[in-house]
């Protein structure tokens, strides 16, 4: 293959680096800011992504506004406005035309989550970011028969917002889940470990399928998974729910706390794996989820034979 320049594109696809997150590098704070500057440096000359989130305009504005007008004169506390601006939807990554294996490297989303981890690692996170990184366990109590009641009259009340904007900073505008006594889990009782069904394989999959129904597929919107497993019946694909399963961690990711992100990988990858070695294929109805099985869990752990199993199934 010829060689790539450093201008733009090339013909060759895209590749995610891993994440080095176990290395003293990697929270380093020089080390961090230096790729900071770097790849904002070329941000700024490149701007392509301008409208995609508010990281951008944060960052152009600021260096517009600097006094050379260059990066240079653009101070950290900065960086880290960029960074809070950031919610890691990988949008410029499948834009931007200096991804991996340009030499540039540039991978934005990725930077943006190993200064969320820098941070997460020397000042946690706040209250409400720590809330709503949790959706099984608020899921568990809000779930509960009359407090979950009690919990959408407050959510769907002006009073009820007025007050999570004061005490949470919860913006009274933002849409929030209904929460749903009856759990997907318990409506797909029967379909709990149960092992003991034939499918039909199609399209080059094993007809049998253990469903990873999801915080917010099982409390929130448990309508939505009891419809896929129609689907999959119809067309003769048998299902089953794991024994147990708990957060994938994608909230956790996106706050930077790894080490939860490596807890929620230890309670569920063994369980799937079984699955997997069983004959049996994973899905999941929401797609961050399986983005966080086959794409994130890979790219922080990707040593390890057991999360590849899982990813490729
Ligand atoms: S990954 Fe972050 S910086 Fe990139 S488009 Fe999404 S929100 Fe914006
Ligand atoms: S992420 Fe890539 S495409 Fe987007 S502004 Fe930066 S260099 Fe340009």
């Amino acid at each position: 293959m010829a060689e790539i320049k450093s201008g733009e594109g090339s013909l060759a696809a895209p590749e995610r680096h891993p994440l080095d997150w176990k290395s003293s590098n990697f929270h380093d704070a020089e080390s961090l800011h230096a790729e900071l500057e770097r790849v904002f440096d070329i941000c700024h000359g490149c701007r392509r992504c301008f409208n995609l989130c508010n990281a951008f305009p944060t960052l152009f504005d600021a260096v517009d506004e600097s006094e050379s007008g260059e990066l240079d004169s653009v101070s950290r506390p900065v960086h880290w406005d960029v960074v809070d601006q950031c919610y890691l939807c990988d949008m410029c990554f499948s834009k931007c035309p200096y991804v991996p294996p340009h030499p540039w490297n540039v991978d934005f989303p990725h930077l943006m989550l190993r200064a969320k981890a820098k941070r997460f690692k020397d000042k946690g996170a706040p209250l409400r970011d720590r809330v709503l990184a949790s959706p099984e366990q608020v899921g568990a109590i809000a779930g509960v028969p009359v407090i979950a009641e009690a919990v959408n009259a407050v959510n769907r009340s002006s009073v009820g917002r007025r007050l999570l904007e004061k005490t949470l900073g919860i913006d009274r505008r933002a849409p929030m889940p209904v929460y749903q006594r009856r759990t997907a889990r318990k409506r797909l009782r029967a379909r709990i470990g149960n092992t003991g069904q034939t499918g039909q394989p199609i399209a080059g999959t094993n007809g049998r399928t253990v469903l990873f129904a999801t915080c917010y597929g099982n409390r929130n919107v448990p309508g939505v998974v009891e419809d896929l497993v129609a689907v999959f019946e119809h067309n003769g694909v048998a299902v089953a729910l794991a024994m147990a399963e708990t957060c994938c961690g994608m909230p956790r990711l996106e706050l930077g706390d790894l080490e939860s992100v490596q807890r929620s990988r230890n309670a569920n990858i063994p369980t799937l794996l079984s699955w997997v070695q069983s004959g049996w294929d994973i899905v999941s109805p929401i797609p961050s989820c399986t983005l966080m099985f086959k794409q994130e869990l890979p790219l922080l752990f990707p040593d390890d034979p057991d999360v590849a199993a899982v990813a490729s199934a």
